[in-house]
């Protein structure tokens, strides 16, 4: 059977529990959605930033797609199998936008051409793409979330590591789940200093899974080498705290280690990572190396 798909016309700006589904899957299923860049795919080139951009439609994303079965306290299981990108991105710094926002004065923006897995603008260097989605989430049981801001729904994460092959772990709040994603990135470092990565428009192909043995407050992405806490709040220092605990937390709770010993272990092998300092709130992840706990004591989700 062909993998249901949803079009990139239908999509929320903010995560909501009051948004409608536009399309009802199983647990266990794939869905495809296409999406546009943060933009609204409005900037396509020069004349279009001339032209001037409505910027209340920034950061689209596309559903929500309703889970059958899935309910608060719940948790989606989200694998990446495939990220599709389009063959054109766009940049912008500047303009009090970015780390760096208070020293170019101007907003300045860069077309990227995107061919054989690498993306640069004309005259500039060309530099491996590595794609990935900047904004995935379910709806908040409390007040709307722009989908511009990350927390813990999920929502504008733009974590480098959600890419292909990849798995995010998202904490229920509302029936259904209500999952959307959108911004997808042909690149980012972490950070995303620009207050961009290259954004493009393309596809995301989701296998949905849930689980009802996690206690999560907030996202958990695991891959082939680790396991990340995600967490996002007005401070990287509080965020970092947040990711720092809530990985602690979790060794805890899901290898019996003592709260002491689980640190400094973490001490020893993990990364605290900042994966972005530019959103309404800043987000950081800790990650812990499988090769630490593994061999010991098997898999930690
Ligand atoms: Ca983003
Ligand atoms: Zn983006």
């Amino acid at each position: 059977m062909a993998t249901p798909t949803v079009t990139k016309d239908q999509i929320v700006l903010r995560m909501s529990h009051t948004a409608a589904p536009v399309a009802r899957i199983a647990p266990d299923t794939t869905i495809r959605l296409e999406t546009a860049d943060c933009f609204s795919d409005q900037v396509q080139g020069p004349g279009d930033i001339d032209r001037g951009l409505d910027w209340d439609t920034v950061n689209p994303a596309t559903g929500p797609v309703y889970v059958e079965g899935a309910a608060p306290g719940d948790v989606l299981v989200v694998r990446i199998e495939r990220l599709e990108v389009a063959d054109h991105g766009v940049m912008c710094t500047g303009g009090g936008w970015g780390v760096l926002g208070d020293r170019i004065a101007e907003l300045t923006w860069r077309f990227l051409s995107i061919a054989d897995g690498r993306a640069g603008w004309e005259g500039g260097p060309r530099f491996p793409i590595r794609p990935m989605i900047g904004v995935i989430g379910v709806a908040p049981a409390g007040d709307d979330v722009p989908c511009g801001t990350p927390g813990p729904h999920g929502g504008n994460m733009d974590t480098r590591l959600i890419g292909e092959g990849a798995t995010l772990y998202l904490p229920v709040q509302v029936a259904g789940g209500l999952l959307a994603a959108g911004d997808l990135h042909a690149a980012m470092g972490d950070g995303e200093v620009a207050v961009t990565g290259v954004e493009v428009a393309g596809a995301v192909t989701l296998h949905v899974g849930l689980r009802r043995d996690l206690e999560l407050r907030d996202p958990l992405l695991e891959n082939d080498e680790l396991v990340t806490t995600i967490a996002s709040a007005a401070s990287l220092d509080a965020a970092a705290a947040s990711a720092t605990a809530a990985m602690a937390e979790l060794l805890h709770a899901r290898l019996g280690l003592e709260l002491a010993d689980a640190v400094m272990l973490m001490s020893a092998v993990g990364e605290v990572r900042v994966s972005q300092m530019v959103d309404p709130l800043r987000t950081v992840r800790f990650e812990m190396p499988k090769s630490a706990y593994e061999p010991t004591y098997g898999p930690l989700l």
